[in-house]
């Protein structure tokens, strides 16, 4: 509570403090929750007329209405809506306080705050990092963007929430102080929603902007423009990949600067390819600026998420099949091919994103056995491995090409799906696809 007051969320208790919740997603409806609990009195909008109801709220579903938001003390807004709605600007303007749902919920909590943002391998790294401190013995929440919002941690006895953190949850960032956060990489994608790379990276590097003097911020040694961002922030630098902070090389990870230097073996770690190299790289450094020790952390046998490199079958000759159905962007998909070891065939095709350029993949594709394009954007990959001098074939469809991918690949070989694209032109989404491919992997034999 003591949080709570110093950041002026104290609820009305008695009061009648009126608090406007918007967007009434999982991240919405636990934000309400939350602020009922604190004593607020609590309405909740949302556009849709069949938004879940709270029990103990008012509501204005099938619209929004501006005097619902000039009216409130607090604004607290659910991350899937745009900052720019006209009503939360007109809010800003007059004076209403308008935060996003992770900062009401961090202001809440009594317990460090871990965080993880990037383009790339923030559910991964999360997911690692939660591990690490739970292996440790310290009570752990996991959420924010992925899994159970952060509103859900509050009243639980905690050491840590270990939260992963979207650009979008940056958009209102209030007084978010994570003890220690990571902005993992940064490469074109969500552009549609934040304009240009930089004011993307501005975004992202928001969730350093709280923070105190022995506050640590983690970025990249190698990216110049998320090391200028950051250094407009406050906050203890720390360096993904040199020093001071955490470098990998061979079987072993190095720590500098950090309260216990030194030495962390990676042995028994078996998430494939190096960029879950770099993923547990960034948890470790963070779980260390934690104040975690080195003799704590048990890196052998940590688990990765489905969808995320994920080996789903070994057929009957040998060959591995790789499920990185998650990889919807290029960038995240060079990662998977660049790092990975052994002869492969590659998987790639689906809906492009905008902006999209394929040329980068022809690179690592060289190295492939065999390339396969299929989906909406198959055409435009294969012309630009074409223009590069990388060998692919085109396929209708990813259930069309991955029989071949199996008749081509030799065994010992990996066929990995890591489509660098969305997967809207056939499927649900990035989950039913990886599914499908690991019910039709299966059904190879
Ligand atoms: P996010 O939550 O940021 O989308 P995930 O951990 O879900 O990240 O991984 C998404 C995809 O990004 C994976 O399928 C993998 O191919 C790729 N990836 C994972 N870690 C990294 C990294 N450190 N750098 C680049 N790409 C990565």
């Amino acid at each position: 509570m003591r949080a709570a007051r110093q950041l002026g969320f104290e609820g009305g208790r008695g009061a009648s403090r009126r608090l406007l919740v918007v967007g009434m997603a999982r991240s919405g409806v636990a934000a309400a929750r939350l602020a009922l609990a604190q004593g607020w009195q609590v309405r909740c909008t949302d556009r849709r007329p069949d938004a879940e109801r709270i029990p103990g709220t008012d509501a204005t579903y099938g619209e929004h209405r501006l005097d619902d938001f000039l009216c409130a003390d607090c604004i607290v807004v659910s991350p899937g809506v745009p900052a720019a709605m006209s009503e939360l600007v007109a809010a800003l303007a007059a004076g209403v306080r308008v935060v996003g749902e992770l900062a009401f919920a961090a202001g809440h909590l009594t317990c460090p705050i871990l965080a993880v943002s990037g383009t790339n391998g923030k559910s991964t790294t999360t997911h690692l990092l939660a591990q690490l401190c739970e292996r440790a013995g310290w009570r752990t929440f996991e959420g924010g963007n992925i899994g159970r919002p952060l509103s859900e941690a509050v009243g639980i006895e905690l050491d840590v929430a270990v939260v992963e953190v979207s650009s979008y949850q940056m958009e209102l960032p209030g007084a978010f102080k994570p003890r220690a956060a990571v902005v993992l990489n940064l490469t074109p994608d969500h552009l549609e929603r934040h304009g240009t790379l930089e004011n993307y990276g501005a975004h992202k590097c928001r969730v350093f902007a709280c923070m105190g003097p022995d506050d640590v911020a983690i970025v990249p040694a190698g990216d110049a423009r998320l090391r200028r961002l950051a250094d407009e922030h406050p906050g203890r630098r720390l360096l993904l990949g040199g020093s001071p902070g955490v470098e990998w090389g061979g079987d072993r990870l190095v720590l500098r600067g950090v309260h216990d230097p030194g030495e962390v073996a990676l042995e028994g770690f078996t998430l494939p390819g190096r960029h879950n190299v770099e993923n547990l790289a960034a948890a470790v450094l963070l779980a260390v600026s934690a104040g975690l020790w080195r003799a704590d952390l048990k890196v052998a046998g940590l688990q990765g998420l489905p969808h995320r490199m994920e080996p789903v079958h070994t057929s009957a000759a040998g060959v591995v099949f790789l499920n990185d159905s998650k990889a919807t962007n290029v960038q995240s998909a060079l990662a998977a091919f660049a790092g990975l070891e052994g002869p492969f065939v590659a998987l790639v095709g689906g809906k492009g994103k905008a902006g999209a350029h394929y040329d980068a993949l022809a690179g690592p594709l060289r190295q492939a056995r065999s390339v396969l394009c299929f989906g909406e954007e198959g055409p435009a990959i294969h012309a630009a491995l074409r223009r590069n001098e990388v060998a692919a074939e085109l396929l209708p469809t990813l259930v069309a090409a991955l029989p071949r991918a199996a008749a081509l690949a030799r065994p010992g070989d990996t066929v990995l799906l890591s489509p660098a694209c969305a997967s809207f032109d056939e499927f649900r989404d990035f989950e039913h696809r990886g599914e499908v491919f690991a019910e039709l992997a299966r059904g190879l034999g």
